[in-house]
């Protein structure tokens, strides 16, 4: 497939790289988009602008959609990386499976990637803790009425600098307050919860709302059918130090496969910290507080890459976490990742890319 590339002539104007840029409002100059009708064509890089759709497009009533989250960094040579955006479009491709979408060739879009990566390199903050999102997204377009899947789609890549995921952060590790659901869960066996689809974030806005009411940045999820396990938090992967081992839940099916999860735990063997993929109770997550085996919890994913978890409120009571700020394991790791991403620590996982 040939990339043609349109470009805009009348600039944005690049907003300031500071602490009034918040999270994915400010997009910049351009765009990327190819259709899909029997086969992907004509891709294409143009200004970024509005879509026209039909109001019976497929997307609009029965939700066919998935999408994908990842960073371009400016390292400290000034040089522009990607950060393991291959296995993003690989996961987009898994995702695209369970939703019976097309697949796409994740090699051409991570060259597509690189191409308009480099036309948009004024867009790339040079601050630490600051980024390039990238939002790679596919839709069905169909204008059809009818439960099946779409013969038609659209898909699109936007770009948008950012600051850290949470406003306060700016770089610096920041804890959050986390709010355990029992009225809702996020994923069920057999459902859609290991694949990046819309649906899955409409279905968790309740407990969100519920979160925020009793003064929690996150939801902690656990399992839908004993409503025990403790499976992840917010949009995040979750992890806790218990008994100086670091545990994460398992990839059982509920779970997305965080790309910060997989790097928390190669980074992990590769500090000769143990980790260990071990489903985990919310009984015995309180407990060990407690009792003090506990002594960190963090969640993992791209836009925060780690957030530290200080708090717990689970059935109105509201449990501190180790030193109720930000412990020593997550500090290490985070540390790690942040510096292979902005090139101040050697990479030896072969995951940064310099465009
Ligand atoms: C995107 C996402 C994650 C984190 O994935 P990363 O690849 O690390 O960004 C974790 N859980 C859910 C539900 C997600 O949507």
């Amino acid at each position: 497939m040939q990339l043609s590339i349109t470009r805009r002539t009348d600039l944005k104007q690049i907003p300031a790289f500071d602490s009034t840029l918040g999270f994915g409002r400010n997009f910049t100059d351009h765009m990327f988009l190819m259709e899909w009708k029997g086969e992907w064509k004509n891709p294409r890089i143009v200004p970024h602008g509005t879509l026209e759709l039909d109001p019976a497009a497929m997307c609009f009533h029965y939700g066919q959609e998935i999408f994908e989250g990842m960073k371009v960094f400016r390292n400290a040579a000034g040089r522009i990386q990607l950060f393991r955006s291959i296995d993003n479009f690989r996961r987009m491709n898994v995702s695209a499976k369970r939703m019976v979408m097309p697949p796409m060739d994740a090699d051409f879009l991570n060259e597509v990637l690189k191409t308009f990566v480099d036309i948009e390199r004024k867009w790339v903050p040079d601050r630490k803790g600051y980024s390039l999102y990238i939002r790679p997204t596919m839709i069905s377009t169909e204008a059809v009425l009818g439960v099946r899947p779409s013969e038609e789609y659209l898909f699109f890549m936007i770009a948008c600098p950012v600051a850290s995921f949470f406003p306060e952060q700016e770089g610096q590790l920041k804890a959050v307050k986390i709010f355990v659901s029992t009225d809702y869960v996020r994923a069920a066996p057999g459902g859609t919860g290991s694949a990046k689809t819309a649906g899955n974030y409409a279905a968790s806005l309740s407990a969100q709302v519920q979160a925020r009411a009793a003064g929690c940045q996150q939801v902690m999820w656990l399992d839908a059918l004993e409503r025990k396990y403790v499976e992840e938090v917010g949009t995040m992967n979750i992890f806790a130090v218990m008994d100086g081992k670091l545990v994460t839940s398992p990839l059982t099916g509920t779970i997305l496969a965080g790309i910060t999860r997989d790097s928390v735990i190669q980074i992990s063997r590769h500090m000769e910290i143990p980790v260990e993929e071990k489903r985990f109770t919310i009984d015995e997550l309180i407990g060990g507080i407690q009792s003090g085996t506990v002594t960190e919890v963090f969640g993992s994913g791209t836009a925060a890459i780690i957030s530290p978890v200080n708090r717990i409120v689970f059935k109105g009571e509201e449990y501190i976490v180790g030193n109720d700020g930000v412990g020593g394991v997550s500090e290490k790791i985070y540390n790690k990742l942040l510096g292979i991403q902005y090139g101040t620590e050697v990479d030896p996982f072969d995951w940064v890319l310099e465009v």
